[in-house]
């Protein structure tokens, strides 16, 4: 079988890997959706769609894992449209793995098989967590891929986050 997941990856996690190889183990190839690929420098989206890409890219090589399509995916201000605008822009798949129960039923009315999966070590592996984590100064680093932390240390991204949290006043 062909699988999707999406997901916005601010950043990509250990747990997003976790998921990634536990699909694999049951399907052909995964598409991964970046979701709001159109959203960054904000500080629930504070990465690019394409500085996202790359932390998966270079994650699932280094994981040795090649069966996998990486697609962003900008929002559409129509739930009804959201599954015919994901098939226009991805390979074909007929499964799909998500804990989102809006994900789910869009899905679910155009004849796909959806499944979840259990949430692994939410306490840590968590966007939102990391995202806290970074900004109190906590260690955070053995939540994500080696390559992630190196990635984020490339684009500045700790300060980035840092920046985003402030206001002009
Ligand atoms: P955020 O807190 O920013 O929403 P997140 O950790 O929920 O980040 P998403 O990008 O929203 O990450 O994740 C996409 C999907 O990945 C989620 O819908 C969820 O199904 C799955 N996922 C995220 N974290 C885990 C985890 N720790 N274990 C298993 N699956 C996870
Ligand atoms: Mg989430």
């Amino acid at each position: 079988m062909k699988a999707f997941i999406i997901g916005r990856f601010q950043p990509f996690h250990n747990g997003h890997l976790a998921i990634i190889k536990h699909i694999l183990e049951h399907n052909e190839y995964v598409v991964i959706g970046i979701g709001s690929a159109q959203l960054s420098h904000t500080i629930m989206n504070p990465f690019t769609a394409g500085e996202r890409y790359l932390m998966i890219l270079n994650t699932l090589e280094n994981n040795g894992i090649s069966n996998y399509y990486i697609v962003p995916i900008e929002d559409v201000n129509s739930n009804p449209m959201w599954v015919a605008h994901v098939e226009s822009l991805t390979p074909p798949f007929h499964r799909v793995y998500t804990n989102n129960p809006l994900v789910r039923r869009l899905f679910y009315e155009k004849q796909y098989e959806v499944l979840s999966l259990p949430m692994i070590n939410r306490n840590s592996w968590s966007g939102t967590r990391i995202r806290q984590k970074i900004l109190k100064g906590e260690d955070w680093r053995s939540d994500v891929p080696d390559t992630v932390y190196n990635i984020m240390k490339d684009l500045d991204g700790i300060n980035r986050i840092s920046d985003l949290s402030k206001t002009d006043e």
